[in-house]
């Protein structure tokens, strides 16, 4: 999607559901923000433990899990739902053919049909991944990479059809750097000893899969070096993460006929006839100088390394679906060696986690499932090849038509929201307003106004007036609406974000990449105050009531600190600090609330303290 201006809270959207039984909540009578707190530990040095920890004691991450806290209670919940709404559905031989039931009902059966699924192995796929074997010249390359992007990831560079930044009431088709099997540049071009040992952890990786797929092992080998080597040459041609954050640097229109003449190398025709698209006018180049890399990499790189290179591409994006065997190299690699996590989850977990980051989805737009023809083994795989192409065709069949500003891009249910600077509007999914731990009784104001009104709807707001977002005008494009003075000064406030974070040490000698992570950061920051103005207009606020012992303003900065209560592996720490516009949890708490004067007052935060700030640093943008 539109990664670089619609920018959600977090880095995961996970699928609550608004109705119906909840579990049982894992909580005893004693209120859950008091509980937590870990008294061993001074609020002034680290506030982020010293409110959580007491859960992260009680609540080790589990083996099949990269980090647990609030959002793993939420999916916890979901989870149970899900798996109730499938295995109903699967025994229900009431439902008529065709219905919703019934498919849902069949699809769970065939997840759990672990016997069939591997008996097939790559059966299901094999067409496709001949087809991408055999690329032998210019337009079979075009024609694969087109096949790959619609049906399992996204080769050779990133494609979307999405609002125009420069007149946001139209569609536009843009071409961005991308191609990557690492989620960041970063890891095939630093050379300290953690990247070094993923990447021969990815080596080994697509050796294995290259083995899987049919090559012998001397040709796995040399092929998983030369795709190595292949997706280096992207990397180095890409821009950092903070360098692609500036929308007018990164906005690059272009007559197609120009573009096409600037990389020859490629079928461009045979592409977009290849995923359903009809000739654009213009497309936005994201980076013109990756595609003045891909247009030389084309020409000097042997067509039999591209085949090799879509195949892994193309598997990559469909393991979870695929047999035990496949699965497990992937999760080896993707889950063991990047993230930590050492336990697979059970089958239905992962068809749940993967079919578009939602079973939610599925079950809303069953009609997804018309897409397949008849057959049970393999209706799993063919299920998760098309909720890929039906998201891919809806999306490319927007082109030519006017942007409808009343389209989400989440659905009720989401647990997340966003800001989307083309339309200047904030996305907040009702079931945000659940609390876990505070299921059997309504929240109180102070953690409702903190994390509802804090590190939701402020922080959203926030994102309108961040680093990007302030350069949309009033209808929403991207146009220089500001004087000269005003972007210095607000050069010169934002600098002091960007050093605040660059301090932050988060795994050995890893730290905060201020530049990247500025926008979100500027919206913590800015969330958290909206936040807690909004509070004090509270009749909790104004009473000064406890609960618990717990003062109105301790239980607002607490219930803030709630709304991050994430505990994460090191492993996964370091992929999301080096390829995640979000800080970490922990600074999405220290850092704000590092920032507030009736923070430092509230928890007599002193300086020399960790958590405080002079008042010549104290950030204060708008
Ligand atoms: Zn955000």
């Amino acid at each position: 999607m539109k990664a670089y201006s619609i920018l959600a809270i977090v880095g995961l959207s996970l699928l609550i559901s608004c109705s119906g039984n909840k579990t049982e909540p894992k909580q005893s009578n004693a209120d859950f923000l008091a509980a937590n707190i870990d008294t061993g530990i001074a609020p002034g040095t680290d506030f982020f433990l010293y409110a959580n920890n007491g859960w992260f004691k009680k609540n080790p991450i589990p083996g099949s899990e990269g980090s647990n806290g609030l959002w793993q209670l939420i999916q916890d919940t979901i989870n149970a739902q899900v798996r109730d709404i499938c295995e109903r559905s699967s025994q229900d031989k009431q439902s008529g053919k065709g219905s919703a039931k019934q498919k849902i009902g069949d699809l769970y059966f065939s997840g759990m049909d672990s016997t069939g699924i591997n008996t097939a192995g790559l059966t299901p796929i094999r067409t496709e991944l001949d087809q991408l074997g055999s690329v032998n010249d210019p337009t079979s390359l075009a024609a694969g990479v087109a096949l790959v992007h619609m049906n399992s990831g996204a080769p050779l560079f990133d494609f979307y059809v999405g609002q125009d930044d420069k007149i946001s009431s139209k569609h536009a088709v843009f071409l961005r750097q991308g191609g990557l099997g690492l989620p960041d540049r970063s890891f095939y071009l630093e050379s300290d000893e953690r990247s070094k040992s993923i990447r021969s952890d990815y080596v080994r990786y697509l050796q294995d899969m290259l083995s899987v797929i049919g090559y012998d092992s001397l040709r796995s080998k040399g092929l998983a070096a030369d795709i190595l080597a292949l997706e280096t040459k992207l990397a180095k041609a890409s821009r950092s993460i903070e360098d692609t954050r500036d929308p007018q640097r990164n906005y690059n229109k272009m007559p197609l006929a120009r573009f096409e003449k600037e990389v020859s190398a490629f079928n461009w025709n045979t592409f977009l006839s290849g995923i359903g698209l009809r000739q654009p006018d213009t497309v936005i180049i994201g980076q013109p100088e990756f595609f003045s890399a891909c247009n030389k990499l084309i020409r000097e790189t042997a067509m039999p390394v591209w085949g090799a290179y879509l195949q892994v591409h193309f598997i990559r994006g469909l393991a979870p679906y695929l047999d035990d065997n496949t699965y497990s190299r992937h999760f080896r690699f993707y889950s063991t060696t990047m993230r930590g996590i050492t336990e697979m989850k059970p089958r239905w977990k992962r068809v749940v986690d993967q079919t578009n980051g939602s079973l939610g989805e599925l079950i809303g737009q069953v009609y997804v499932t018309e897409y397949l023809p008849k057959g049970t083994k393999e209706k799993l795989l063919q299920i998760g090849e098309a909720a890929n192409r039906w998201s891919m065709s809806y999306m490319i069949g927007k082109f030519g038509k006017p942007v409808d500003r009343t389209e989400w891009d989440m659905y009720p249910q989401t647990y997340n929201a966003y800001y989307n600077p083309s339309n200047n509007e904030i996305v907040v999914p009702g079931c945000n307003i659940i609390v876990p731990g505070y299921e059997r009784v309504m929240a109180d104001d102070a953690i409702l106004y903190s994390i509802i009104g804090g590190s939701t709807f402020g922080h959203e707001i926030t994102h309108g007036f961040d680093d990007q977002g302030a350069q949309y005008d009033a209808n929403g494009n991207l146009s220089n609406w500001w004087t000269r003075e005003d972007s210095i000064r607000f050069a010169a406030r934002t600098q002091r974000v960007v050093e605040q974070y660059n301090q932050y040490r988060v795994v050995d000698s890893l730290h905060i990449n201020g530049e990247m992570t500025l926008g979100e950061n500027i919206a913590d920051i800015g969330g958290i105050l909206m936040g807690y103005e909004a509070f004090r207009k509270t009749e909790q606020y104004t009473s000064g009531k406890s609960i618990a012992g717990l003062s109105p303003d301790k239980r607002f900065f607490l219930g803030y600190a709630l709304a991050w209560m994430i505990n994460t592996r090191e492993e996964l720490l370091v992929e999301r600090v080096r390829s995640d516009v979000h800080s970490p949890p922990q600074f999405r708490v220290n850092g704000p609330l590092a920032n507030m004067k009736a923070f430092h007052q509230t928890f007599g935060i002193k300086p020399g303290d960790a958590m405080f700030r002079p008042d010549s640093l104290l950030v204060e943008i708008w």
